[in-house]
């Protein structure tokens, strides 16, 4: 330290206050720590928060909205000319993304959390400087997160070729867009510029759309996409821009498009190079993830590290339970990112959500049985009018033990739930499939599933296996 420079002193100090920094500071203060929070920008929330699952949500419920509208005929409700205010809605979804961050901020304030703003950067392994300031610390929690990648042929411009951050800010529908990058943000975004007019074309690298998804998902999510007149490319990749055209190759062959704009997303990298982290003896992968232990400690004995910046699945919900980990190791408890289920939702339509192993991933460990009940087969789908997709559960053949559960469907994103607990408390088939389940809900299908993979689901025909 400098002569002369002031050094505040804390005893967990957090670098990000996005959903695994925050959460990490409030565990801490409630677990009677002094804490200080350090984020570079003046509120909290994170990518998530300004840039990502919240406003993409709010735009999503917008669109899902407005095309239930112009669908409205086919249950026997008549409407008129509909249309969206663009800057009304942008206001709208501003005004939920500043009352979240409004109240985190009071959240801190109530439990004690100092705040800071500014980047920090590691001096040692017990002190960190923010400007011209110097914290010293007992220990440190980074949770920086990560941020969107560019193609070097297509960087984000801001006005053309633009991120998920501009396109959730668009102030108007483009008439047309070509997405870049068939993963989580380029299927939950075009499906929103699709059902809102937008005439849309994906282009993903890879054989399908969300690679590494099973293909019986991805065709459920596809269909509806191309229903919808959305233009899917696979095998398929995009050459410089010249003149507002962009060619894209396929197997081959070239076609050229003139779109009103391009959204770039492929992927994200984590923000981990700008910390001084060789200051200290915190170590990274080749990838740049930092390398943490399951009660997320570095190799520097007063550091930990949590969320995005240590790695893949890259969730808002994985890195707060992280940040609540790192914060109770610190304050002397036996925590663990010990956790069996991680569930990952794509909120396309319908959604996406899986927990535990695939079908495929668990074909590799285990002597494996499925069961899959369709929601065709669900009165509560068919009333909903929503009878794309299903419940498919994956057990141990031996043990009867659910390994996977993998829901394609309307609410996919709330039903996932009890298949997380179920995985978490470790139970068998007839625990899904013996607990009463509410009639009429889309909640039964998952009992349905269960009942499935033995062969004895009701609503299923599948000839005469028995109990
Ligand atoms: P992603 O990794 O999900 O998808 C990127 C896609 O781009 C991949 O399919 C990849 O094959 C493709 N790609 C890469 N280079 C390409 C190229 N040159 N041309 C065409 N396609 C190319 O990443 P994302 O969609 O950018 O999302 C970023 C992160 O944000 C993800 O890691 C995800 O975890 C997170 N996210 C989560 C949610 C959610 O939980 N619902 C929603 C949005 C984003």
């Amino acid at each position: 330290m400098v002569m002369g420079e002031l050094a505040e002193k804390t005893q967990v100090v957090v670098i990000g206050g996005g959903p695994g920094g925050y959460v990490a500071a409030i565990r801490a203060a409630q677990l009677g720590k002094d804490v200080i929070l350090i984020e570079k920008e003046n509120k909290l929330g994170g990518m998530c928060l300004h840039h990502g699952c919240i406003p993409s949500k709010a735009l999503i419920h917008a669109s899902n909205f407005f095309y239930s509208i112009r669908q409205a005929g086919i249950v026997g409700i008549k409407t008129g000319k509909v249309s969206i205010d663009t800057k009304k809605l942008q206001s709208w979804k501003e005004g939920i993304i500043t009352h979240l961050a409004d109240n985190l901020s009071k959240l801190c304030t109530l439990n004690k959390v100092e705040r800071l703003q500014g980047e920090a950067e590691f001096g040692d392994s017990h002190t960190l400087r923010v400007g011209g300031e110097v914290v010293s610390f007992e220990y440190a929690i980074i949770a920086t997160g990560s941020r969107l990648n560019e193609l070097p042929a297509l960087p984000h411009d801001g006005k053309f070729i633009l991120s998920a951050k501009d396109v959730l800010a668009l102030q108007s529908i483009p008439k047309e867009l070509l997405v870049v990058g068939g993963g989580y943000i380029g299927l939950e975004l075009g499906t929103v510029f699709a059902k809102m007019g937008s005439k849309v074309v994906v282009v993903e690298l890879q054989e399908q759309l969300l690679p590494g998804y099973e293909p019986d998902i991805v065709a459920v999510v596809q269909e509806q996409m191309e229903k919808m007149g959305i233009i899917v490319l696979t095998n398929a990749s995009v050459g410089k821009m010249v003149k507002g055209k962009i060619i894209v190759k396929q197997n081959g062959k070239t076609q050229s498009f003139t779109p009103s704009c391009v959204l770039v997303a492929v992927g994200s990298t984590p923000n981990t190079k700008i910390l001084g982290l060789e200051n200290t003896k915190v170590k990274m992968d080749e990838k740049g993830y930092i390398i943490v232990n399951e009660k997320m400690q570095t190799d520097e004995p007063t550091i930990f590290a949590i969320g995005d910046c240590t790695g893949a699945p890259m969730l808002a919900h994985k890195a707060s339970r992280q940040g609540k980990v790192a914060a109770e190791v610190i304050a002397g408890l036996p925590s663990a990112f010990d956790n069996l289920a991680c569930p990952a939702v794509i909120f396309t339509d319908p959604e996406i959500a899986t927990v535990g192993l695939s079908e495929k991933e668990a074909r590799q460990q285990y002597d494996v049985r499925t069961g899959k009940f369709p929601f065709k087969n669900s009165a509560r789908a068919m009333t909903l009018n929503e009878e794309d997709g299903f419940v498919k559960i994956i057990a141990d053949a031996k043990t009867e033990q659910i390994l996977g559960v993998t829901i394609v469907g309307i609410n996919a994103s709330e039903l996932i739930s009890e298949a997380c607990l179920a995985i978490e408390m470790g139970a068998f088939l007839e625990d899904l499939a013996d607990t009463i389940h509410q009639h009429p809900t889309l909640s039964e299908s998952l009992m349905e599933a269960a009942e499935a993979v033995r062969g004895t689901a009701i609503h299923l025909f599948q000839g005469k296996n028995g109990p």
